[in-house]
């Protein structure tokens, strides 16, 4: 049951009020306001989809849901059933208004499930969308099982492949191996080549660690030459240290180094963070040279999430990346159990917000729950950034690697926040000439989520 506003029997009461499921009243407030406008305006809002858990082929070291499978009191590991599979797509296609409907399938490994599991889908699309609408689908894939067969079926049904790659060989052999401790470098390398030749779009997502943030150059250059990538995805791996089974936010804060400690790096016995997490100042480092090739050689020819949200940002467009935005909670994670978790960094029991077996799902995405996920990310700053210059374009990244302490003790600053500082230091003046000629030149970029 969801909340409800009570009609006022006072006509002069300055505040409406609400009925909770529990039958408690209290004042109506923003958290409220996506929910009870949700047919009034328009609902958007994105979900991952896990259709196999955290089943994957690969062992890569950094990898953040492999331990999904034996969470205590998580989704753990299985296969999405025929029947909440129908539920997902069609309650997924019937909450989302406007002209698209984007389903991103990720895991794990989704490609596990077989081209006939994904011609399913396809199928259900087909059944449920709306008239006039777009079903587009994303497929992440550490590419290692992608042939022939898939690439005709992605390239017939138009599915935008994002790739896991490193960088050359033996950067991407460091944490990227199958099973058995062996290379994945060739099989990746031939799927990028099979994509390419079938025409399939695909993006390249690179996760930074403490073992690659040195070499950016050598990186970007084999993404662009080598693997010919037009959209670059730069991810930073930032892991607490016990990020198998506790929770973001339910830290100890009277734990976390203060920056600038050796506990705020990786590599140090006391360090709050796994040690292939990146160094904040690498991860800087590595920004502030890829920012410089990008701009001197590929300005408006590849796509570098983190680029181009600056530019977004500083002509007053919304940030494509969640973790720039001062709000967020608008990108949720679907298990193959059908239950939904706030956002797919906290798939742990204390992010379940609800059940598309047990709920709609478009009243659990717009939960007060939810609503509220989003708005802490801004309403818990600490002081320092509040205060910072670069408040705007960073809103101190995405809350979970919020684990360390500000130069005053407050607990809640970035872990990352040194390499932030030197990054947009960097490259502000340049990003400020970019986005004055954008307006000179009366052009737009395209918002993306
Ligand atoms: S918690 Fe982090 S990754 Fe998740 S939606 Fe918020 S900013 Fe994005
Ligand atoms: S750069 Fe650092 S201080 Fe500034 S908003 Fe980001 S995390 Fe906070």
């Amino acid at each position: 049951m969801k909340p409800f506003i009570m009609p006022s029997s006072n006509p002069t009461a300055a505040h409406a009020t609400v009925v909770d499921p529990d039958g408690s009243v209290r004042p109506l407030d923003k958290y409220d306001a996506p929910l009870l406008l949700a047919n009034k305006g328009q609902r958007r809002f994105h979900i991952m989809a896990k259709p196999i858990g955290p089943a994957c082929n690969l062992d890569c070291s950094y990898c953040y849901y492999l331990a999904k499978a034996t969470l205590p009191d998580g989704s753990r590991s299985g296969r999405i059933s025929d029947e909440t599979l129908d539920l997902f797509i069609r309650q997924y296609i019937e909450a989302v208004t406007g002209g698209e409907v984007v389903f991103s399938w990720q895991g794990g490994e989704p490609t596990l499930l077989g081209v006939d599991f994904f011609r399913r889908v396809v199928e259900l699309e087909k059944k449920y969308a709306k008239p006039n609408q777009i079903v587009q689908n994303d497929l992440q894939t550490n590419g290692t099982l992608l042939d022939e067969e898939w690439c005709r079926f992605l390239k017939e049904n138009r599915f935008l492949v994002g790739l896991s790659i490193d960088g050359p060989r033996e950067i991407h052999d460091q944490c990227r191996f199958a099973k058995n401790g062996e290379s994945t470098f060739d099989m990746v390398l031939n799927a990028a080549r099979l994509l390419k030749r079938h025409g399939i779009p695909f993006n390249t997502l690179t996760c930074i660690s403490r073992y690659n943030a040195r070499r950016p150059l050598d990186i970007y250059r084999f993404l662009r030459r080598e693997i010919g990538s037009t959209n670059m995805q730069f991810i930073p791996i930032v892991e607490y240290r016990d990020f198998e089974r506790t929770a973001p936010q339910t830290w100890d804060a009277a734990t976390f180094p203060k920056q600038g400690d050796a506990g705020a790096r990786p590599g140090h016995p006391e360090s709050i963070v796994t040690d292939w997490s990146v160094d904040p100042e690498d991860w800087g480092y590595f920004l502030c040279k890829t920012f410089d090739e990008w701009r001197n050689k590929d300005l408006g020819k590849a796509y570098v999430n983190h680029f181009e949200t600056l530019v977004a940002q500083r002509l007053g467009l919304p940030s494509q990346m969640c973790v720039y935005s001062e709000i967020c909670g608008k990108g949720l994670a679907i298990e193959h159990d059908g239950t939904l978790y706030a956002c797919d960094h906290y798939v742990y029991p204390e992010y379940r917000i609800g059940s598309i077996r047990s709920g709609k799902l478009s009243d659990i995405v717009l939960s007060r729950a939810q609503v509220k996920f989003g708005y802490a990310k801004s309403e818990t700053l600490p002081r320092q950034c509040r205060e910072c210059s670069f408040l705007k374009d960073c809103w101190d990244e995405c809350p979970k690697n919020r684990i360390i302490g500000a130069a005053d003790g407050e607990p809640g600053l970035n872990y990352l926040c040194s390499g932030f500082k030197r990054f947009f230091a960097h490259a502000l003046p340049e990003v400020e000439r970019i986005v004055a000629n954008i307006r000179k030149r009366g052009v737009q970029p395209q918002a993306r989520m």
